[in-house]
């Protein structure tokens, strides 16, 4: 049974409580996890605590970068059990899963080579003075990690961490915690000393909150939805303590009537049917240019009728949604669009293989959405894909920004100038034109405005989050 992992080896919860781990391929379960508590953080924050005070802020740069890069080799030499593990447990499509454990490869790559990097200024001033900024670690940071990528989501959370000479206490989501288990049993093979990553399972509510509020965390990273965003923000607050928080998003995808439809369709497709629409940055709105509409909702409708959903080892387009209660959200948003006579353009199939007891949902493409409607402001988090049309590019600006989200933006124009007043004009973390994600880029900043949380994690930029500024003045005369 898989235990917590503290100081480089794995512990039993103090509670001595279990939670089941369910396959949402069949929804049965396989596997239990530690229903870990309060002492049992208190526990992994004295390790980390003792492996920064002790050994780790003795480590250079350069060292910590061998020990990322040792260990992002490790991954790659792991990365089929490693999928396979987040496939079971998570249930994504195997080509999702491997990609999942490339990209992990790639965040201790990426941090590897930045470690010995990052430094201060000089900052010329009065003479008399010499006046420079060290880049410190935070010190012990905690991470709260959700399921739908757990992999990608603790490459670039802790990653960015370690490599700015941080430890890291881990909590992943109650439904995703298997592969993290074994990452962290692979670092400390690569030589990562004990303490420096530690892995605490269990319930938000319980393990996440405990890690939140306790006093020896330095700096919080979040990754979830909003109102589990507020409630850590208010712990936090209580104590000072900063906090970098990923959120969801509404995020549109604009396409204009001059669009390169062939490229176009498939990233659209894409950006709501990838990890069964369960993806922060899902493209879940499509606005499109009034000319286009029709057309453009023929083909995608053709498209999404091709699509096919099924057990996670059947390698299909789409695969189950994480969990039972995951299923039912994404029935309700449908049965209140059903109420609201919002039509449906087309749906994919579930093939008939797919054990009835596993969590599926074919993706849905809907049509004359009011901006209004909950459909195109909350997040369904699951493959359903709101349409609606806009009138000039004045309109679509307006429809892009109305909402309380701000993550991501796909704009599809040849017009030069117009793609760029749309990227200066859409307000989120990040614009993306004639593409959607940019295949994933982990050295690409990435965070949102508005209700999608504040920080940015991925590329160089993150690590500025995973440090504090400390600016020395000397008077030498
Ligand atoms: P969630 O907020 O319910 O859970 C996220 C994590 O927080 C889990 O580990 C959970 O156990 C923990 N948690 C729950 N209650 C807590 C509490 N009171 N105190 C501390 N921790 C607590 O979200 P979810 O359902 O796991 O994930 C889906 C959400 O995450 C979506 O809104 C999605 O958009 C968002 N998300 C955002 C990004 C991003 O980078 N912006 C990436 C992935 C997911």
């Amino acid at each position: 049974m898989p235990l917590n992992y503290i100081a480089n080896a794995f512990v039993p919860s103090s509670s001595g409580r279990t939670i089941p781990v369910i396959d949402p391929s069949d929804g049965q379960p396989f596997e239990e996890i530690q229903r870990s508590n309060a002492q049992d953080i208190d526990t992994a924050v004295h390790a980390a605590r003792q492996c920064l005070d002790g050994i780790w802020h003795k480590v250079s740069a350069a060292d910590r970068s061998r020990l990322l890069m040792r260990l992002a080799e490790k991954i790659a030499d792991h990365a089929d059990e490693l999928a396979a593990i987040e496939q079971r447990d998570c249930g994504k499509p195997t080509k999702q899963a491997r990609a999942d454990a490339l990209a992990l490869v790639r965040y201790f790559e990426f941090y590897a080579g930045a470690c010995d990097k990052l430094h201060g200024e000089t900052i010329p001033y009065q003479d008399g003075y010499s006046v420079f900024t060290w880049r410190e670690p935070h010190g012990v940071t905690g991470h709260v990690i959700p399921w739908n990528y757990p992999m990608q989501i603790f490459g670039r959370s802790v990653g960015g961490a370690l490599a700015a000479g941080n430890v890291c206490v881990v909590k992943p989501a109650e439904d995703a915690c298997l592969s993290l288990l074994r990452v962290a049993e692979l670092a400390a093979e690569a030589g990562f000393p004990a303490g420096a990553i530690n892995i605490v399972t269990g319930y938000g509510h319980e393990v996440g909150d405990a890690l939140a509020r306790h006093p020896g965390i330095d700096h919080i990273s979040f990754t979830g939805s909003p109102k589990i965003g507020t409630l850590i923000q208010q712990v936090a607050a209580e104590r000072h303590c900063p906090v970098t928080l990923e959120l969801g998003g509404k995020s549109p995808q604009i396409v204009f009537a001059d669009a390169d439809l062939d490229q176009a369709i498939p990233t659209v497709i894409n950006a709501i049917v990838q990890n069964a629409g369960q993806t922060c940055s899902a493209g879940s709105r499509l606005l499109v240019e009034q000319s286009l509409y029709e057309p453009l909702l023929e083909r995608l409708g053709a498209a999404f009728e091709k699509l096919r959903v099924g057990p996670a080892a059947m390698d299909l387009d789409v695969g189950p949604l994480i969990r039972a209660s995951q299923q039912q959200r994404v029935w309700d948003f449908l049965s209140d669009a059903h109420a609201a006579d919002i039509p449906v353009v087309a749906e994919g199939r579930v093939v008939d293989e797919a054990p009835e007891t596993g969590f599926y949902q074919a993706p849905t493409l809907l049509r004359d959405v009011p901006v209004d409607h909950r459909l195109a402001q909350e997040e369904v988090f699951g493959p359903v894909l709101a349409a609606m049309s806009f009138r000039d590019e004045d309109h679509a600006v307006q429809l892009a920004n109305a909402t309380q989200f701000g993550l991501v933006a796909g704009v599809w124009t040849r017009d030069g100038a117009r793609q760029f007043r749309m990227a200066r004009r859409v307000r989120s973390g990040q614009v993306f034109i004639n593409n959607y994600g940019a295949g994933g880029g982990v050295e690409l900043p990435f965070g949102g405005v508005k209700s999608s949380g504040y920080g940015r994690e991925k590329g160089f930029e993150a690590l500025y989050g995973f440090t504090t500024l400390k600016t020395v003045a000397v008077k030498h005369g």
